[in-house]
Parts: structure tokens; sequence; C-alpha cells
């Protein structure tokens, strides 16, 4: 048994913790009730909230701490906006940083980067690679570092002192696949798999995701590593923003005979927009609650929104529409943000803005990253083009230099 894994017995998500509801006391009479009802039915709870699971009167909130036995934590509101206790939190919204100068807008603000995913060796295990005949291969987790290394630069100039959540291939979590095997086999038997393979020797089987070695692998490259990028995040980088790096893709089939497609897009995340079943778990229920109390939505929203122009303007990519509405709600005002209840956006206690520029896969974005880096511009496709990296980290840090200088007034 894992010391950080919770009894199998408590009602919480993979590889999490039971919650301490009591640090939710901090937050008594910190919002109203038309704010708390505002963000649960437009934001975090747009898939509808069981009544018995959170009820909103006119004084107060209950939420369901445990269903077995049944325990309720009472949220109280404030009586109006102007009564509104300080809210606790550990980053600071840029309406409350000191004054800054207007060619540094981003002066004493602490910005975490944290580059998708791994690369490196573990670009294959992770699902995030695929090979284009006897061309390099690409993998998500180096573009995704080399952008954050180039944003770093950028922000920097600006102002920032910038912090990264991972600044090589190597994994932030000490854990590997092998502690999970058990784990693995726990949560096929339960998913309905009941004698599960230790792995399948042809990796197009599609039932290799029944078996204990892809299911240990995910617990570590997701899981694990994304829970332990928040526990760093969270006690020691102390960041005002995260900015999560990625790059997009669409199915692509065999990764050595990839297919290229025509489409590419751009869209952006925010925490929000839970499923009824994540809710019933406490510990997401708990995160969500928490997160919603924090206000981490107003600024990452406001952030998502500038930063989404800023990119659609310098790619000229258009704006991505989820297929089906079942995970995600569209928000903001910019046409490309979504709310979605991602590990990353919920467990970073700051405001978190996802990035998802370019389809690694599309025939435009696929030439682009094999241009590779180089100054001024290159004819690719038959349009002249700054070479992608640039493109990515140059638009995203003109974003936050918009974003933080309006805020400020500088
Ligand atoms: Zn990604």
């Amino acid at each position: 048994m894992l010391a950080d894994v919770a009894d199998a017995a408590d009602n919480v998500g993979i590889l999490g913790t039971k919650p301490k509801w009591e640090v939710l006391e901090n937050y008594q009479r910190t919002i109203t009730q038309g704010e708390f009802a505002h963000l649960i039915s437009d934001v975090y709870c747009t898939h509808g909230v069981p009544d018995e699971l959170i009820k909103i009167n006119n004084d107060a909130a209950q939420i369901v701490t445990t269903s077995q036995p049944k325990k309720v934590f009472t949220l109280q509101f404030a009586p109006d906006g102007d009564s509104k206790a300080h809210i606790p939190r550990l980053w600071r919204p840029a309406e409350s940083l000191p004054p800054a100068e207007a060619e540094k807008p981003l002066a004493g603000l602490r910005i975490a980067l944290d580059p998708g995913h791994l690369g490196g060796r573990w670009a294959k295990m992770e699902e995030r690679w695929f090979q284009v005949g006897d061309t390099k291969g690409v993998t998500e987790g180096d573009l995704t570092l080399r952008v954050s290394r180039m944003l770093a630069t950028r922000l920097r100039k600006l102002g920032a002192t910038v912090l990264f959540v991972r600044n090589s291939t190597q994994p932030t979590t000490s854990k590997r696949p092998a502690d999970f095997k058990e784990l693995a086999r726990n949560i096929l038997i339960k998913n309905g798999v009941p004698r599960p393979r230790d792995e399948v020797l042809n990796p197009k089987d599609p039932e290799k995701e029944g078996t204990i070695r892809w299911q240990s692998e995910m617990l570590f490259y997701r899981y694990s590593e994304i829970r332990r990028r928040a526990v760093l995040v969270n006690t020691k980088l102390h960041p005002d923003l995260v900015v999560c790096l990625h790059f997009n893709a669409e199915g692509w089939g065999d990764p050595a005979s990839p297919t290229l497609i025509d489409n590419n897009h751009l869209h952006l995340l925010v925490n929000g927009s839970y499923l009824q079943d994540e809710l019933a778990l406490d510990d997401e229920r708990f995160e969500m609650i928490r997160r919603l109390l924090s206000r981490a939505y107003d600024e990452e929203l406001a952030i998502a929104d500038t930063v989404a122009s800023s990119v659609a303007k310098a790619t000229g990519l258009p704006a991505y529409q989820y297929p089906t509405t079942l995970t995600t709600t569209k928000v903001g005002s910019s046409g490309y943000v979504y709310a979605r209840n991602l590990l990353a956006t919920r467990l970073y206690r700051c405001p978190v803005v996802y990035c998802e520029p370019y389809v690694m896969n599309s025939k435009d974005g696929f030439a682009r990253i094999e241009a590779g880096d180089y100054e001024g511009t290159k004819e690719i496709n038959g349009v002249e083009r700054k070479s992608i990296f640039r493109e990515y980290a140059d638009s995203v840090a003109e974003g936050l230099r918009e974003y933080y200088s309006k805020a400020r007034g500088l």
C-alpha cells in the first residue's frame, strides 16, 4: 500500500487524498449568495449539480463532505458585496500587486511555467509521439519544454520572476510504473476487467488499455506526475499564475505512420465544467469549492481571454469547437476559452491558464515543427512564417504584457 494513497473506503479520485474541509472555515462570509450561485451554475457545475450534494439557501450553502455517513459543511454567505471579508489565498491578483513601471508590467509577479507531459525517453509511453517516414519524431513534451524556455526569457524581460514546474525530461514524481501495478490491477477489476493481463505483445491490440502495464504507466505519467507537480506548485513555488503549455493533436492512428490532417486550431482552458460523476467524489467536490472560493476564475478567465486573442492574432488559427459539450463549457468573450475539469487546472491553487494552440499532426503544424527554430521568417506551405516556437512564446508573452499593463493601469 502506498503511503500517499487514500483508503479504498474513501470516496476520492485516483491517487486522491481525503479532503480537509476545515480549511474552508477561513472562507466563511467571504462570498455573497449571488456570486456563489453564479459561479456554481455558469462555471463549475454547468452539467448540473445533484441537489443532495450542494444546496444553496438564502444565507448559506450546505455542502456534503461525506455521503456515508452523511456529513455536511455549512458555508455562510456574506450579507452583501461591500461586507465581503478578505479572501484567503497565497496568490495575488493583478490589482493587488505593487506599482510597476510601464516597461516592466510583470514586475513583482511570480509566473510558473508548466510544460505539458515529459518527452524524452518517456514520450512513447505517454503516447505523445509520432513519426512521419524517416523525419525526426514529434514528441509533445519536448516541444512544450522548448517553448517554455523561450517564454521564460521574454517574461523575465518584462519583469516577472519565472519558475519552472518542469525544466527537463525527467519526471517530477519519484514513483515509476512498477509502483502502481497493484493499484492498476484493482482499478481494472473495478472497471469490469475481472482478470487483467500483464501486457499485450502487439501495441496495436485494442485490448492494450485493459492491461496492468498500460494502466500502471498512466498512473505514473499522468496521475502521479501531475499530483506531484501540484505539490510543487502549492507548497514550494507559490506562483501568482501558472501557464500550462501544450500542443494540440487529433487522432493520428499509427504513430509510425500517422495521419496528417487539414484542421489546425486554437483553444485555451480554465477550470470548471465538472461532471456529475466528478462532483460525487469527495476530493473533487472539495477542490472545486475551494477553487471557487479563492476566486481564481475571475483572474484566470480575464488572462485566458487576453492571451487567446493575442495568440489568435499572431497565428491566425480559428477557435477549436469541441465536438460535444459533454465535458466542456465555452466561457469568456474571446471565443477561444473553455472551462474543463483537468487535474492541473483543478489542483494548482492559483489562476491557471492552459494553452492548446496548433494541431501537431495538421499538415501546417507538422511542417512548421519540422522546420525547427529559426530567426526571421521562412516560407512554409506558401506562407511566410515565424518559427512556430517563437510565434507561440512571443504571442503568449504579448498577451500577458497586455493583460498586466491594463490591469495595473500602466
Ligand atoms: Zn498536451
